[in-house]
């Protein structure tokens, strides 16, 4: 079957075909023929399924030039995208090693070249190569500073990412409203702040914390995991109050991370002795967002306060409007307890099945790309944006 490679290596020696017979009108008869010759051997190697030395013989063969430019980029691309990246890489340095050319089309070599080197997981060689474009070329300088963006996120950069992110911004957006493709960087920039603050707590530093956690909010008002940071600053500073505060945050922020908060939550009440608290925080949650962890949290409470029996009886009356195998593992549980003989026995193997079919579900999922996983994480690793993965709702999920 013909893919899409031999299909370009075809055009290839087709565009040299044609190329060499406008050229042989122009040119001495000595070069002609050489040049010739080589068209002849690359088309040579094709016919003999040869494809690699077909093409460094045609790339050989055609002259870097303006016409030819972008038959050379392609070319250098598609090599990348198979993976050829060292081949990519000397057909780009190639044509940067042609001065003649328009600037406009050493720029775009440039590039193409920067993007070899991050395919090759060269991105020292890349960062310097995006540098010198973001000085020497406007038109594509934006495109040069997200490739050097995504570079400082790989290397965990983030204060570098901070300095680009911001040149990506326009001023005025910084605060108010800002446009969809605005509020990805928002976004993006709230999430390095983040970065940058779990690194000041790593070393106790809950000043430093505290400083790029406000510059992230200012950012993002509706970054949930500014607002878990500074929960967890004020936990651990022994002002729970606070830490609630900032909790109940989340609500407004983006109600589906709400289950995020429920551990802290209940370490902040018990600290400060107010179970009663606790108990009426989970039941304004499952108001604001119904959810299984909710759910479950708050059979808890009502087992602690009114017994097993109470407990069982909001579980079921919940498990009718929202089922989930959660609250079901829950529920055959309190059953077990309360039988014998057969039917505890019965029951036991339900509950094994339950877990069974619980057992390596991931619990959350981008809702960008899809990708899903066992335990949250701010940056997807698939699609690499930053906010996107959540719990995954429904029966099988929270
Ligand atoms: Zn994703």
């Amino acid at each position: 079957m013909i893919d899409l490679w031999q299909l370009l290596l075809v055009f290839t020696a087709i565009a040299i075909g044609w190329w060499l017979g406008r050229r042989g009108r122009m040119i001495s008869a000595d070069n002609n023929a050489a040049l010739h010759h080589q068209y002849y051997r690359g088309l040579n190697f094709l016919i003999n399924d040869k494809p690699d030395s077909a093409l460094d013989t045609f790339i050989e063969a055609l002259e870097v030039n303006a016409e030819t430019l972008e038959t050379h980029i392609a070319v250098g691309n598609l090599m990348r995208r198979k993976g050829e990246v060292e081949r990519a890489i000397r057909i780009h340095q190639n044509l940067l090693s042609r001065p003649s050319l328009p600037r406009v089309h050493l720029h775009q070599a440039h590039l193409e070249l920067a993007r070899d080197f991050i395919s090759a997981g060269l991105l020292d060689r890349a960062e310097r190569l995006l540098q010198d474009l973001i000085k020497e070329a406007s038109e594509l300088k934006e495109t040069a500073m997200h490739h050097l963006l995504e570079i400082y996120k790989d290397e965990k950069e983030w204060q570098q990412a901070i300095d680009i992110a911001e040149q990506l911004l326009p001023k005025r957006s910084l605060l108010k409203a800002a446009p969809a493709t605005d509020k990805t960087i928002t976004s993006a920039l709230s999430h390095y702040c983040c970065e940058l603050a779990e690194l000041s707590l790593r070393k106790n530093d809950f000043h430093g914390a505290r400083t790029q956690l406000k510059k992230a909010l200012s950012y993002d008002r509706g970054c949930v995991r500014a607002s878990l940071l500074f929960a967890d600053i004020e936990f651990r500073t022994g002002h729970y109050a606070k830490a609630i505060k900032n909790l109940r945050k989340v609500r407004e922020q983006d109600p589906v991370f709400i289950p995020e908060t429920i551990a802290l939550l209940r370490s902040s009440y018990e600290r400060l002795g107010d179970s009663e608290g606790f108990y009426h925080s989970m039941l304004e949650c499952l108001e604001i967002y119904p959810s299984a962890t909710i759910v479950l949290s708050l059979v808890e409470e009502i087992t602690a306060k009114k017994g097993q029996q109470a407990a069982a009886d909001f579980l079921a009356k919940e498990l009718k409007k929202r089922p989930s195998l959660l609250g079901l593992t829950k529920l055959v549980e309190f059953h077990i307890a309360n039988s014998d003989g057969q039917s505890k026995e019965n029951l036991t193997i339900l509950q094994l099945l339950i877990e069974q079919l619980m057992q390596n579900k991931p619990r959350y999922q981008c809702d960008h790309c899809g990708f899903s996983v066992k335990r949250l994480h701010w940056l997807c690793p698939s699609c690499k944006q930053w906010g996107q993965i959540k719990a995954i709702r429904g029966a099988e999920g929270d």
